[in-house]
């Protein structure tokens, strides 16, 4: 049976809706990759009675309770003491602490602060787990086969004490055998119709495989997993079948490695020598911080434009002004004039075009809100392709890239 696990997030904060409760999101990710079954989740205030009873609860149900937060120096910061508390021991002065916590301070300049200090004060019987971009320890504590792991709530020192430090311990104490996940990431396929379509699959799956479905903006991963004693055994089952489910999928599988679509179209623009410019106007250059964002990508990418006014669409790629009057910004003539002008302008292989309504304004009936027109042109091809996604800006201008990335990714393959 796979190791439960409890998750405490302690903070006034959470609960008034001030700070929303990403590190539960991110510690379940981790934790379920790693095969450990998260049983509940638990938000409370810096309250000494409430915080205590958390802990007694979570003891009868899991075989690990990960806490978060409030582990400060300060005097709102309560789940040192209630640790103390509920293990019946006291604080006392950890020297390789302190001595951690010295070594940070004097490599930042900074003069350390006798709140600082008191950051070194551990539970006694406790093991503390270093934290190498903050003062804060990690604090592990066991009681009757459960462990206790509290950590910061900052989320950045949390991340890193996870999975440099607490991921692997976990690991080693829970997980028997070798733990391998294989990846099948797709994209330009909603969640359900995928189900449908790898459902023969799906049901023939033997039952230590475990299948999850990893949905993301317009992407939707699927990840396999499966352990055992031989892990090239483990590796070999899993990858075959990973090549089962394939041909069921076929053009949405965009990559069988853990990679970004990104990362996949930058890689193939690269095999084929390719290069490529944009020209996006709704999406306000988000595409092109994508594409920026993989390592070595100046190879490829050229550069592109924001033209967001039908001033810069003429002055800057050189859209005809009787297309902008005709048609308007968003439609398939001014998209394709868009994609084969920047291609021209930057003189690339490839050139690439979003123009939409972001919202939440400016819709019409003819074209609401989340209306898109993208177009891929090259020297021979052009396409251009609507979507209408969401009323929501932000998802519209996500989706919009999504859409972009995939549509070029289509074409390269
Ligand atoms: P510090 O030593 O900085 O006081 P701490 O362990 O005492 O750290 P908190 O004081 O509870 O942690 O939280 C520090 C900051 O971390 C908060 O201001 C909040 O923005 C963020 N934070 C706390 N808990 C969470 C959470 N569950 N999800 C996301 N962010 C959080
Ligand atoms: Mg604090």
């Amino acid at each position: 049976m796979a190791a439960r696990a409890e998750l405490i997030t302690i903070g006034d904060e959470i609960l008034y809706g001030q700070t929303l409760d990403t590190n539960s999101h991110w510690i379940s990710g981790e934790l379920d990759a790693l095969g450990i079954k998260v049983i509940r989740r638990t938000t409370i205030p810096d309250h000494e009675d409430i915080i205590l009873k958390a802990f007694e609860e979570a003891q009868g149900r899991a075989d690990m309770v990960l806490i978060t937060g409030g582990l400060g120096p300060t005097n709102d910061d309560l789940t040192k003491p209630c640790l103390c508390k509920f293990f019946g021991t006291s604080l006392a002065m950890n020297n390789d602490v302190l001595d951690e916590i010295k070594t940070l301070f004097a490599h930042a300049g900074r003069e350390l602060s006798e709140l600082s200090k008191l950051q070194a004060m551990q539970p006694i019987g406790s093991k503390s787990i270093s934290n190498r971009v903050g003062t804060a320890p990690g604090i592990w504590m066991e009681r009757d086969n459960t462990v206790f792991i509290s950590m910061p709530g900052v989320p950045h020192e949390m991340k890193t004490m996870m999975s440099e430090r607490i991921l692997p311990l976990l690991k080693d104490r829970f997980i028997k055998g070798h733990l391998r996940h294989k990846f099948l990431r797709t994209a330009g396929i909603p969640e359900s119709r995928l189900a449908e379509k790898i459902k023969p699959w799906e049901d023939q799956l033997p039952s230590h495989i475990k299948l999850a479905y990893l949905p993301t903006l317009g992407q939707v991963k699927l990840r396999l997993t499966s352990s055992g004693m031989d892990a090239a055994l483990v590796e070999k089952e899993l990858e075959q079948e990973a090549e089962r489910c394939r041909p069921l999928l076929e053009k949405y599988i965009y990559a069988t490695e853990n990679i970004e679509l990104e990362h996949r179209v930058g890689q193939l623009l690269r095999e084929q020598d390719k290069t490529l410019a944009i020209a996006e106007s709704c999406t306000g250059g988000f595409l092109s911080h994508l594409i920026t964002s993989i390592p070595g990508s100046s190879d490829y990418f050229m550069g592109s434009f924001v033209p967001y006014s039908n001033k810069m669409k003429e002055q800057l790629v050189h859209i005809k002004h009787e297309t902008l009057r005709e048609f308007g910004a968003v439609s398939e003539q001014v998209v394709l004039e868009l994609a084969q002008n920047v291609r021209d302008v930057f003189g690339t292989s490839i050139g690439i075009s979003i123009s939409g309504i972001a919202g939440p304004t400016g819709g019409s009936e003819e074209k609401p809100v989340g209306t898109v027109w993208i177009a891929y042109a090259d020297g021979e091809k052009q396409e251009a392709k609507k979507f209408v996604f969401t009323k929501d800006r932000k998802l519209n201008i996500q989706f919009s890239a999504m859409a972009a990335l995939n549509m070029l990714r289509i074409q390269l393959e």
